[in-house]
């Protein structure tokens, strides 16, 4: 069988830990998938680079087109820019799905949820663009930019992934009643592309609503198609209705190469002690081997987290167990 190069981030704080588990786990299912590892971020400098996105790194995304990615850090506040926002532009990672699928023996408040968030990935007020404070510290500013191109490609991208996934349902949520510009256009666009997918259902939803709705009746979600900053804070809240954010992968997904991480950062709390939960960036490796056409795979991957989280085996301590990375790495690759 022919190898797949793949370049691996492992990340800040936890991120060592959970992405070792997670090869960990691809080595005892062997799918074919040949490392190439690089650092990023405050790792990177800490090795010795000069930038926080080395040419190394940048080189190795270039030739994989495919990543494996642990949580990086972003400290606030000024003089920082984020790595994750940075790569997401340089490798034209437009599209962001997130899946959250619940999982039996959670403590999770629902049970049978199977939500989908698409974010457009690039534009908006999260892309960071001209953010500027007044010199005597009184005014800020941040420039929220979305083009109808983005628009089209992340609710193209949404429909079409909703109908190739046998999906029932899209809902564009916005907030086009106050950001009557940004906001408006994606709506505008919205409604536009959604008359040519008649087979599915789509519905639109103010933002705000949205939120509420989806911690009072979240069984009406399937697909959530949103513009960055929303979509950033609708899939935590998406992870949180299935059990947390160690459960919830994400996808970084662009025409030539796909970033796979988990949801959540590089949690400095937890750092360090060994009971971070590695099951959000498995199920990101899972989602990788979809991604290549390793469906079989994926799904064994998905089988054995399901199954030692349900049987509550070695679970780390936000599961309510007091296993640890490694135990729990143990208990899937014992159900592979
Ligand atoms: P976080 O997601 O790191 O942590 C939030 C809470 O969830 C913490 O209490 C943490 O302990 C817990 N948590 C997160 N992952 C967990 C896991 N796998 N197992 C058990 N508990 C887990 O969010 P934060 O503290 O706001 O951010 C920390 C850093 O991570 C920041 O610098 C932020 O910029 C960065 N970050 C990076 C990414 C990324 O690289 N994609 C995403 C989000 C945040």
């Amino acid at each position: 069988m022919s190898t797949t190069p793949v370049t691996v981030i492992k990340g800040d704080g936890i991120g060592p830990d959970i992405v070792d588990s997670a090869l960990r786990i691809l080595e005892a299912l062997d799918p074919g998938l040949d490392y190439e590892e690089v650092q990023v971020g405050q790792a990177a400098l800490d090795a010795g680079a000069s930038d926080v996105m080395p040419e190394a790194a940048i080189a190795s995304i270039e030739r994989t087109g495919l990543v494996l990615k642990g949580p990086v850090t972003t400290p606030s506040g000024k003089g920082y820019r984020s790595v994750n926002v940075a790569m997401r532009k340089k490798f034209d990672l437009y599209a962001n799905v997130r899946p959250t699928l619940s999982m039996p023996g959670t403590r999770s408040r629902y049970e049978g949820l199977d939500i989908i968030t698409v974010r457009e990935n690039k534009g908006g007020m999260y892309s960071g663009e001209g953010q500027t404070v007044s010199e005597d510290g009184t005014r800020a500013e941040a420039l929220s930019v979305i083009t109808r191109e983005q628009c089209e490609r992340i609710i193209r991208f949404a429909f079409e992934m909703a109908r190739s996934r046998g999906r029932r349902k899209v809902t564009l949520a916005h907030k086009a009643n106050i950001m009557k510009s940004t906001s408006g256009l994606f709506l505008d666009v919205g409604r536009e592309i959604a008359q040519e997918y008649d087979d599915l259902e789509h519905d639109e939803i103010i933002v705000d609503a949205c939120a509420m709705k989806l911690v009072m009746y979240p069984e009406q979600f399937d697909v959530i198609v949103t513009t960055n900053l929303f979509g950033d804070i609708i899939s935590d809240l998406c992870a949180g209705l299935i059990g947390g954010l160690g459960l919830a992968p994400g996808a970084n997904i662009g025409e030539n190469c796909a970033m796979f991480e988990a949801v959540h950062g590089s949690a400095p709390d937890i750092a360090g002690k060994g009971i971070a939960n590695p099951t959000s960036v498995v199920l990101a490796s899972a989602l990788l081997l979809e991604h290549i056409g390793r469906r079989e795979d994926a799904e064994r991957i998905r089988r054995a987290v399901r199954a030692a989280v349900a049987d509550h085996d070695r679970v780390t301590p936000d599961l309510g167990g007091d296993g640890t990375t490694s135990s729990f790495t143990d208990a899937v690759i014992e159900r592979l």
